[in-house]
């Protein structure tokens, strides 16, 4: 039998942490994904993350492949980061007024995002979708939006219907709290299925206001979109007048440095931005064509506010961590090593006869225990959760801290080395073996 430490054996600082919280905040967690829902057990507390490495309270040292679910593509405490924070905080952490560094960010990102022409900085990603949304229906006058099943967009109430990340691994696609009315305008439909959205134009395009999408996935685990289905999305949408969102918030400079859209040449009218674009702080930001962004208030009527947008602080992590992505593209060398953890993973799941599907682009990857090719929600639910359990529990036995379910996306980071990358196949291969 396997060792089934489920995180209890061996690290109790970490239980009696989460024993603590638990009583102070609902589910000892302030974000449901990190509670080991998807993989039983505790979570571990973390003292401190220093380059490709997590600490938990107990002393022990993991690789970190979740890098804060994506912002961390520089792996922590790059040093970069931290004496541009370091400086910005002793001019003061905010100050409700303009400041200079919102235009220095604003500028590295309509200069990186290719189809972003103008732009407005929220606080978080959830923030950047639903601001989106809202502008592209004031842009439109419009209601309807399409979205599709296992794409995740933050908590936005209207969009939180057959979404992916935590929502899903907690088997809640739809929240009590949202109410009925919120979600009647919203239409949900199958990821890579180019013919339903053609349907849906056909009969109500008149209506849509625009689709909203990650143009890679990762928040039902990673699902690549074929490419009749991205031609539909911008002729469809184009035809009828609908704006194509792209939600970017985890693969804008994850994937290449201008995003997801980048990588595969695509032209969307509003992209939502988020994680990486603060560096490890609370930023996310929308942008786009400069006629749909000057509908923005004050330029335009369509509200959007935030007292701590465009914080200068996260400001200076954000242009520190793209000005780095800039002049040191670490984009070819995670491309290497990712394709090395692939090509281990997949060795030992075939040695072994376990079946297996990793679906990767670049840093971005999920190995699914299941043999039917993921294409989408309903291909990606046909895998073996309590298959990735027990792998998700004996990597972390070995080192290794993977995302904590089978619907999320891992992260290498840049500052992982060959042989980090070693260790995480042998690490695999090990964990393979006990299943
Ligand atoms: C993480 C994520 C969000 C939400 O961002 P938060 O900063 O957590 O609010 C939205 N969309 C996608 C694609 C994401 O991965």
């Amino acid at each position: 039998m396997p060792p089934s430490p489920y995180t209890t054996v061996g690290r109790p600082k970490s239980l009696a942490a989460f024993e603590r919280a638990q009583r102070l905040i609902p589910g000892g967690v302030n974000s449901p994904a990190r509670a080991f829902g998807g993989v039983g057990g505790t979570p571990l507390f973390i003292a401190n993350a220093h380059a490709q490495f997590l600490e938990d309270l107990d002393g022990h040292r993991y690789l970190d492949f979740i890098g804060s679910w994506g912002p961390m593509i520089l792996g922590h405490c790059h040093p970069k980061v931290v004496e541009a924070t370091t400086a910005a905080l002793h001019r003061g952490t905010s100050y409700g007024a303009p400041c200079e560094a919102e235009s220095e960010l604003a500028a590295l990102v309509i200069d990186a995002v290719p189809t972003v022409e103008m732009v407005r900085f929220t606080s978080s990603g959830t923030e950047a979708a639903m601001s989106a949304l809202r502008l592209a229906r004031g842009f439109t006058g419009r209601d309807v939006v399409v979205k599709f099943a296992g794409c995740y967009h933050g908590h936005v109430d209207s969009l939180l219907v057959s979404a992916g990340s935590s929502a899903l691994t907690l088997g809640v696609p739809n929240s009590p709290g949202v109410p009925a009315d919120t979600v009647k305008d919203t239409v949900v439909l199958r990821y890579n299925d180019p013919q339903q959205l053609a349907d849906l134009f056909a009969a109500k395009g008149d209506r849509i206001a625009g689709v909203m999408l990650e143009p890679i996935a990762g928040n039902m685990g990673l699902v690549t979109p074929t490419p009749e289905f991205r031609k539909a999305l911008r002729d469809l949408t184009h035809k009828h007048g609908a704006l194509l969102i792209y939600d970017e918030v985890m693969t804008g400079f994850r994937l290449s440095y201008g995003g997801a859209q980048q990588l595969l040449g695509d032209t969307p009218d509003v992209t939502a931005l988020g994680k990486i674009i603060g560096g490890g702080y609370p930023v996310g930001a929308y942008g786009g064509r400069a006629d749909v962004m000057k509908r923005v208030m004050p330029a335009g009527p369509v509200f959007q506010a935030g007292t701590l947008s465009g914080n200068p602080v996260a400001m200076a992590a954000g242009i520190a961590t793209l000005t780095e992505l800039k002049a040191n593209p670490p984009y070819e060398r995670l491309e290497k090593l990712s394709a090395k953890i692939e090509a281990g993973f997949t060795a030992a799941c075939r040695e072994r006869n376990i079946p297996h599907r990793f679906n990767r682009v670049g840093s971005m990857w999920t190995l699914f225990f299941t043999g039917t090719p993921v294409t989408d929600l309903d291909t990606a639910k046909t895998s073996d959760t309590d298959r990735f359990a027990r792998f998700f529990w004996a990597m972390m036995d070995r080192g290794v801290y993977l995302p904590c379910s089978q619907f999320e996306a891992a992260f290498t980071c840049g500052a992982m080395t060959d042989a980090d990358i070693d260790a995480t196949v042998r690490a695999a291969a090990e964990s393979v073996a006990l299943l």
